[in-house]
């Protein structure tokens, strides 16, 4: 398929003058064609045809949507190795991670299609009128959630396919019956528009409004600020630093009608390295972390930034063994020419911090933007002295922190801020020392995870992949998993309303048919 360069707002395929490129992290290289930059005037239009297909789209029934999401999902397959290439030369990711990725994209969208058919995303409660109540008789109540409106989606530079045009903030606002409209990463507005030309063959397949779907492309923060802040625009889903995602949060809660952000930012997922697990098998536990680090070039917001533990003989050996492993790794690639030099502006920050010991680097790398692995080492005494040494630096990048005691590590893990994962590297011996810190770990973290490792998260009913600030702006919400759709709902209560003048969900004929709550009683519908 040919990479156009336009915009794609609604059925509109859009030139502009002012233009940009995308940039092969490899080479840094340029790479064709021209991206048309959009201005406010598209802003306006992508807002208004959106606004025009919600009533339209939110009041399709489940099976129309779930059609929609698994054609998207099939267009996407359709796009083959172009895809792909594409990914791969717009991020430098290697082809097999990017085939993952794909896979993970499209299951997502079925995943959703399933949770449409189901039918419980609705949310439906039902409280019977109670005529004869005393001293007050009680009114008809019947409950189900609505699509909030059109939303719009910042796809993510380190997922350009399962965080970006088509990802999970697209899939679970598509299913929730809200317009999307997708501010794509200027990093890979190729594979942005590939992925565009699937869903929007998908919108005409299935007869859908135009507004369902557009993709703005920019490279200025002016877009992303319009877009937040247009009148129209009822929620937002977001992926990316914690500069920028506030400055989004900021702008939309400057609104005169503010709104909600669902941002995702910044965390250093702790993991724990508990003293009898540690005793038993440090050197499995360093090989694992260190993959686990390493992998995609760090580039996970659920990196392992992070360790703990206790100072022993088996905490050396883990350290030995850690930084055998990191030395001989080769550094490759990272996503952005700016994301390489963030991350090693932040090892030079951190490294220059009172207390902080590098104890391994990856191997010098000749290539261009090449992330080098680190382990950096510091005490809990300094660290609690010295809150910069808890800012993420985005890469294949991790602290070591030495406590004295249990008291000192509950003390560095009560002080973090809001984290996506918290982990737990345990033996049977070490119960009793995790029961201690699970009360704390539930505080801080939304996944908690034992003796496995943060990266890689399932995309499932009962993932979280949130957490407390500045982990995501909201931390009562996920991104990943069927739960996301509910940031994108919201709930309405019909009271006394003629069954004629109801929803159709919501007559008394039609609920018996799907899963809802009937005076308090859960009924699954049959
Ligand atoms: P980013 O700079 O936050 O950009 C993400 C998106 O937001 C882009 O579309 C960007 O477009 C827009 N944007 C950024 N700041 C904005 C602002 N002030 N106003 C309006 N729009 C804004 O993230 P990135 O480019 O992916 O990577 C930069 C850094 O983000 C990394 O070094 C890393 O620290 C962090 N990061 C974190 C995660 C995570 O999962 N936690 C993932 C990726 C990156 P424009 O630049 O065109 O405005």
């Amino acid at each position: 398929m040919t990479i156009s360069g336009k915009l794609f707002i609604g059925a509109q395929r859009i030139a502009k003058t002012e233009t940009f490129y995308a940039k092969s992290p490899a080479t840094n290289e340029t790479l064709q064609p021209a991206f048309s930059t959009a201005d406010i005037s598209d802003v306006e239009l992508a807002t208004t045809l959106a606004n025009a297909a919600f009533n339209t789209y939110r009041n399709l029934d489940s099976e129309t949507r779930a059609k929609f999401l698994e054609r998207i999902a099939d267009n996407i397959m359709a796009l083959g190795d172009e895809l792909l290439e594409r990914a791969h030369a717009e991020t430098g990711l290697p082809l097999v991670r990017l085939t993952g990725e794909r896979g993970r994209t499209v299951n997502q969208l079925k995943l959703f299609a399933d949770e449409l058919r189901k039918q419980g995303w609705q949310g439906v409660r039902i409280d019977p009128a109670l005529p004869d109540r005393k001293p007050l008789p009680r009114s008809d109540l019947r409950m189900r959630k609505i699509a909030i409106g059109p939303v719009v989606v910042f796809g993510a530079s380190n997922f350009p396919l399962a965080f970006s045009v088509a990802g999970g903030d697209t899939a679970s606002a598509l299913a929730a019956g809200c317009p999307v409209i997708v501010k794509g990463h200027p990093s890979h507005p190729g594979t942005g528009e590939l992925v565009a030309q699937a869903i929007a063959a998908a919108v005409q397949a299935c007869n859908l409004p135009e507004g369902v779907f557009s993709l703005l492309n920019g490279n200025s923060h002016q877009l992303g600020s319009s877009l937040v802040t247009h009148p129209l625009v009822k929620a937002v889903g977001f992926t990316g630093s914690r500069n920028g995602g506030m400055a989004l949060f900021n702008a939309a809660n400057s609104r005169p009608n503010p709104i909600p952000v669902y941002a995702e930012m910044s965390s250093i997922n702790p993991v724990v390295l508990m003293p009898h697990a540690l005793a038993m098998r440090a050197e499995k536990i360093a090989g694992d972390f260190v993959n686990s680090l390493t992998m995609g070039v760090g580039q996970f917001c659920t990196n392992p930034g992070f360790l703990l533990a206790i100072e022993s003989p088996a905490l050396d050996q883990f350290m030995n063994a850690a930084r055998k492993t990191i030395e001989v790794i080769t550094p490759a690639v990272m996503l952005t020419e700016g994301i390489y030099q963030a991350y090693e502006k932040g090892i030079t920050q951190l490294q220059s911090q009172p207390g902080v010991k590098v104890v391994a680097r990856g191997l010098e790398s000749s290539g261009v933007n090449c992330g080098r692995a680190a382990l950096l080492s510091v005490s809990a005494d300094q660290l609690l002295k010295n809150s910069a040494l808890t800012h993420e630096v985005f890469g294949a990048s991790s602290i070591l922190v030495h406590c004295k005691d249990e008291a000192q590590l509950l003390n560095v893990l009560q002080k973090l801020e809001g984290q996506l994962t918290a982990t737990l590297q345990l033996n049977a011996e070490d119960h009793a020392m995790a029961a201690r810190l699970l009360p704390t770990l539930e505080l801080k973290a939304g996944r908690i995870i034992v003796n496995g490792w943060p990266t890689g998260v399932e995309v499932s009913h009962a993932m979280v992949h949130g957490g407390p600030f500045p982990a995501t702006s909201d931390g009562r919400s996920t991104s990943v998993g069927t739960l996301a759709i509910d940031r994108f709902l919201r709930p309405v209560c019909y009271q006394d309303i003629p069954d004629a003048l109801l929803p159709t969900i919501l007559k008394t004929n039609e609920v018996v048919s799907i899963p809802h709550r009937w005076d308090g009683e859960y009924r699954t519908g049959k």
